[in-house]
């Protein structure tokens, strides 16, 4: 029988690859529902193709304009309608391919609803990794990695209790052989060229910073319930080892493969069965020929440092990190800031929060949003010195 799936982000990079995951999948996936935000081109495009039995979109006109060309198909929206849809009975699991905050919300539906959660937005566990992982464990609900380097963990943990390290790989980004001079003067064209994955802007310009790996260790030690002591970032430009794990024998495991997205996308989807899909060509070894490594320069990339500190103080500590750089992010990717300034301003805003401790999601949300207006000020007061 299939697999009924919801895909949460469906227009964005994850969710358009996700659907071509499935059209290769013999219909052992049904996408029963899909969600998107103001694409509604592209939203009316998938239903058409996919017919699922459920949409939603972020506001009420278009959800409107939606169901008025879709009559099969019931149309949602907004906040309310990723929860029914993260409710829905006839859902085996949901793919969260939201970017950013918007993750947490339906995430946490669709557990206590007990779907299995394949899970592509790293800042849910980020932000609250804790209550999720919880909450995951008392429903019995099993959180598939999406992410390259968890899913490579995930398929390398066989034997959780004997590995002593978990290693994750980084391609250093695109500025990992520029000087300070260079990244200095860089540009959005620059940031968001980057070297190995096809990904959306936000997690692109993370990758430059090597925020995202930050963040990455941070998802790493809430998945695999590993501390952050024993979770090791190696620089591997080529991006052929995905991630690795050490065990207490001395064997390393690690899962190799050309550098696609598909990959990750369709093991959290068929897990734990493995099938022929869209990746058919062969890793070639001799064509890679070279697995380089290097330490990573914590002088010209300290937001690794930042998230990592921020994911040891643990609490709110990570929440205000990450919506101080997401903010910043934004203020950069609309040209109101310089690239090292998003570092800049994330540590300022940082340095000085004082977090709380075991935090209810509503004081996580609470957290963010206060912390989203302090970073939106100090980057409107920097741009008008
Ligand atoms: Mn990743």
């Amino acid at each position: 029988m299939a697999k009924n799936i919801a895909i949460l982000g469906s227009t964005g990079s994850i969710g358009t690859q996700a659907l071509e995951v499935t059209d290769k999948l013999n219909g052992k996936i049904k996408v029963t529902a899909i969600s998107g935000g103001k694409n509604t081109n592209l939203l009316l495009e998938q239903a058409k193709k996919y017919n699922p039995k459920y949409v939603c979109v972020q506001s009420k006109d278009d959800a409107q304009i939606l169901q008025n060309k879709l009559s099969g198909t019931k149309v949602l929206f907004g906040d309310e309608g990723l929860n029914v849809i993260a409710s829905l009975n006839e859902i085996d699991l949901v793919l969260v391919a939201l970017s950013g905050k918007t993750g947490l919300k339906p995430t946490i539906t669709a557990i206590q609803n007990k779907k299995d959660i394949a899970l592509a937005n790293k800042e849910t566990l980020v932000m609250a990794g804790d209550i999720v992982m919880r909450l995951a464990k008392e429903n019995n609900v099993k959180i598939l990695p999406v992410d390259s380097e968890h899913s490579a963990i995930f398929q390398c943990i066989t034997n959780r209790e004997a590995v002593k390290h978990l290693i994750i790989t980084s391609s250093g980004g695109p500025f990992r052989t520029s000087s300070r001079e260079e990244m200095e003067k860089a540009d959005l064209s620059e940031a968001l060229a980057h070297p190995r994955w096809k990904m959306g802007k936000k997690i692109t310009v993370d990758s430059a910073t090597l925020m995202n790996k930050g963040l990455e260790v941070i998802e790493a030690h809430h998945l695999f319930n590993f501390k952050y002591e024993d979770i090791k970032v190696i620089v591997h430009p080529q991006s052929y080892i995905h991630s690795a794990v050490e065990y207490n024998d001395g064997s390393i495991i690690a899962q190799i493969g050309n550098p696609s997205m598909h990959i990750p996308i369709q093991y959290a989807l068929t897990y734990p069965e493995r099938c022929e899909g869209v990746e058919t060509e062969s890793f070639n070894f001799i064509k890679a020929s070279k697995f380089e490594f290097y330490k990573p320069d914590l002088d010209k990339f300290p937001a690794l440092a930042l998230a990592i500190d921020a994911g040891k103080k643990g609490g709110t500590y990570p929440v205000c990190m990450n919506a101080a750089n997401e903010e910043a992010v934004f203020a950069f990717l609309e040209n109101k800031i310089k690239f090292l300034q998003i570092y800049e301003i994330t540590k300022k805003i940082y340095d000085s929060y004082t977090g709380i401790q075991n935090p209810s999601i509503d004081e996580i949300l609470s957290e963010d949003e206060k912390v989203r207006t302090q970073t939106k000020e100090l980057i409107n007061k920097m741009r008008n010195l």
